[in-house]
């Protein structure tokens, strides 16, 4: 019997009577983690990951929303559903399921590498893993995130040296706040948008480190502004926001900017290969942790990871979903 299968609201656990992530308005969803893909408004009752609550509220609002600490069980319905890290961003979660001696787990996004703004993901052992395949193509392969950081602050310093703001683009959850988690700014200033603001007190209400900023906005003094990094969702590109800063250098963080295409399109100075996502062959070493026989791919490169699954002997096949990437949408 599976566990999850896909419906047009959404994934959708029949023996539970629940959604995982669904893009149509529903009675009872269980969120994976806050980006808009997945965790959607008009859901009549919600259930996250206790680490998720402030951003989920500080995106969705008031909504009725039932938390569960990572690795504590609730049965519902005969079926035993516990959340594990996917260390993808703060609060985000793995949704494992157990009902009759079957196990499937479903990922949601996740990444892992350690990035010290969330609990670091965690391999469930299964029969089934649902995972996602944003970065499911061999190309994919991310330097050490020290690394990635090193090159923004020798970017960040070029730039004050030479009497130039810094503006980098980024998501606005969870990519920012890694990003402030990262850098050494303790010799300089940042300052960030009104779409970022929230996002990093929900993080800092959670325990999380995070770099001091302030809001553009509230800062005049362009001696201020010359020296610093400012952190923005792409969507404030081409704004009157973005003309307070004066003269700058731009860039843009993300997994896609490995791609050349990507980043001219984008019309940045420079891109930063960062991304909250694994890689090919992160995808690969947390399919093999789960003990998997069996594997269903959400989004992404979907064909080309079921391809290699099969190569490998495993049963492997998609679902067809709406979930995009945050990176590509609005911001
Ligand atoms: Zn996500
Ligand atoms: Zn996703």
């Amino acid at each position: 019997m599976d566990l999850v299968i896909a419906r047009p609201e959404g994934l959708y656990c029949p023996a539970g009577n629940f959604y995982i992530d669904p893009w149509r308005p529903v009675d009872r969803a269980v969120v994976t983690h806050a980006h808009s893909d997945h965790a959607r408004r008009g859901n009549r009752h919600y259930l996250a990951a206790a680490p998720g609550e402030a951003v989920l509220r500080a995106r969705l609002g008031d909504i009725d929303l039932q938390v569960l600490p990572y690795g504590q069980v609730l049965a519902h319905h005969g079926v035993r559903l516990s959340f594990h890290p996917a260390g993808h961003v703060l609060g985000s979660a793995q949704v494992r399921l157990e009902f009759e001696g079957e196990v499937w787990v479903v990922s949601g996004d996740y990444k892992l590498e350690d990035d010290g703004t969330c609990t670091p993901f965690e391999p469930v052992r299964c029969h089934t893993f649902v995972t996602e395949s944003t970065f499911g193509l061999p190309i994919y392969r991310w330097l050490p995130q020290t690394q990635v950081f090193a090159g923004i602050d020798e970017w960040w310093r070029a730039n004050a040296d030479a009497g130039r703001a810094s503006v980098l683009y980024c998501y606005a959850f969870g990519k920012a706040q890694r990003i402030l988690h990262g850098l050494d700014t303790s010799d300089r200033p940042v300052l960030v948008h009104g779409a970022v603001a929230p996002l990093n007190e929900a993080y800092r209400d959670g325990g999380v480190a995070l770099a001091p900023t302030r809001l553009l906005t509230e800062v005049s003094d362009t001696d201020v502004i010359r020296r610093a990094l400012i952190l923005a969702p792409p969507s404030a590109g081409g704004t009157p926001w973005i003309r307070r800063v004066g003269e700058h250098a731009d860039a843009f963080a993300s997994g896609w900017m490995l791609l050349r295409g990507n980043r001219r399109r984008r019309g940045v100075d420079r891109g930063f290969v960062l991304s909250d996502h694994a890689d090919w062959p992160g995808l690969q070493a947390a399919i093999a942790a789960t003990g998997a026989e069996r594997v269903v791919v959400t989004h992404g490169s979907v064909d080309t990871l079921v391809r290699w699954l099969l190569d490998q002997g495993l049963q492997a096949s998609g679902f067809a979903t709406q979930y995009g990437d945050e990176d590509q949408g609005p911001g």
